[in-house]
């Protein structure tokens, strides 16, 4: 259990790149007594300098603390840190922020509780610069009791959402989030490029493009409720899946006759379709979840 009311709260680091010196940084600040360890020694030292305790070998980092975060490159860094420390790990809490799937966490869950530790796997959907603000958010699910025994650590991340036991929670929750992040982004690049054929600069369309986004965004709970009920006709329809489909045509050939390509755009076309031909045409866009779950 931390002692809230002085700097005793040990956590060890391991990982050092951009996210977890990020992480290891706001500790530091915090007062934690914060153990780092990395592979490249060298991106230890200005931890230490800000007064990390340097760890030569990752079971001195182990060692040093009860908690654990781990945040490197992938699952498979992960695993083969934990496989050869399979020994040293009793007793501790493994905080895993790793990006990766909901398979990969529970896989790693399993292991851990098999070798007698608590396991929390993080969604971290924040950049480097926002951890330790109350912006970055951050997503945990596994062990709820190791969650909340160890909430100064948490909390001192960032806003701290515990979603629930299963340890594949958070990645689920992490790369839906991205999903929507990149349907966004994709969305926005296309935009962008296509006026750019008429030499309209992006930073001059962006703005127009941000107000655009928030009008539709506030349409998100209304496909919520039909999405869940699976009636997508519940509580009206304005902009039915047919005329979406028709005029979603001159998107592509638009694009195409000013020389752009609708790799982006494409696979909508084919959801939209497939909606109407199924027998959705007369509903929202929400009838879409139908065909992106069909086999
Ligand atoms: P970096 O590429 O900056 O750092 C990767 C880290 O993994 C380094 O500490 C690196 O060590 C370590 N590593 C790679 N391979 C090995 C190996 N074989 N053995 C030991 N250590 C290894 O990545 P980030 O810090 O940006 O990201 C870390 C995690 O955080 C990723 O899973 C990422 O998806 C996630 N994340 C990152 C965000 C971001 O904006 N940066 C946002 C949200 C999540 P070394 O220094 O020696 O190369």
């Amino acid at each position: 259990m931390l002692n809230k009311n002085n700097n005793s709260t040990k956590v060890s680091v391991i990982g050092l790149g951009t996210m977890g010196s990020a992480i290891a940084k706001v500790f530091i600040k915090k007062g934690f007594k914060t153990t780092v360890w990395n592979r490249s020694e060298n991106k230890s030292q200005a931890l230490v300098a800000e007064g990390a305790i340097f760890a030569s070998t990752v079971l001195e980092a182990i060692a040093g603390s009860p908690v654990i975060v781990i945040c490197v490159l992938n699952y498979d860094v992960v695993n083969i840190i934990l496989e050869k420390h399979k020994g040293e790990l009793a007793g501790k809490v493994i905080v895993n922020l790793t990006n990766g799937t909901p398979e990969q966490a529970r896989k790693v869950a399993k292991w851990v509780a098999d070798n007698d530790s608590e396991y929390i796997d993080g969604g971290i959907m924040a950049i480097p610069p926002m951890i330790g603000l109350p912006e970055a958010f951050i997503l945990y699910s596994g062990s709820n009791k190791a969650f909340e025994d160890n909430k100064e650590i948490f909390d001192t991340l960032g806003t701290a959402s515990f979603i629930g036991s299963d340890p594949g929670l958070a990645s689920l929750y992490d790369l839906a989030l991205l999903s929507a992040m990149y349907g966004m982004l994709g969305g926005y690049l296309h935009a962008v490029t296509l006026v750019s054929t008429e030499n309209i600069k992006a930073i001059e369309f962006t703005p127009i493009v941000i107000n655009w986004l928030h009008a539709m965004i506030q349409v998100l709970p209304h496909l919520a409720q039909q999405i869940d009920a699976s009636d997508y006709s519940l509580g009206g329809v304005v902009s039915n899946l047919e005329m979406n489909a028709t005029s979603f045509v001159n998107i592509l050939e638009a694009s195409k006759s000013q020389g752009i390509k609708n790799d982006l755009m494409s696979p909508m076309k084919t959801l939209l379709d497939n909606g109407v031909k199924e027998g959705y045409g007369k509903g929202d866009i929400s009838a879409l979840v139908k065909m992106l779950l069909k086999q």
